[in-house]
């Protein structure tokens, strides 16, 4: 889980341009929307392999975590 959330966070900074400090707060950020998104989303054998072929729901959530986490790290960094 850990890895597709860094995987998809990859993605929001290329897309839409975005950029995070340092590496301290790109952890936050990964702990953050890990904490947000419910366990149910990887606890399973079953969601392991959604998770390996994106479910688009499923990305889009990641997604929306990332970018709010994001935007808390943004506005309270932790340094
Ligand atoms: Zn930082």
């Amino acid at each position: 889980m850990e890895e597709l959330v860094e995987h998809i966070l990859d993605d929001i900074i290329s897309v839409y341009n975005k950029n995070i400090c340092c590496d301290k707060c790109r952890q936050d950020i990964i702990s953050i929307s890990l904490n947000n998104l419910p366990p149910m989303y990887y606890s399973t054998k079953e969601t392991y392999h959604k998770i390996k072929s994106l479910d688009p729901q499923l990305q889009a959530k990641i997604t929306t975590e990332i970018i709010k986490a994001m935007d808390l790290v943004k506005k309270n960094p932790r340094h």
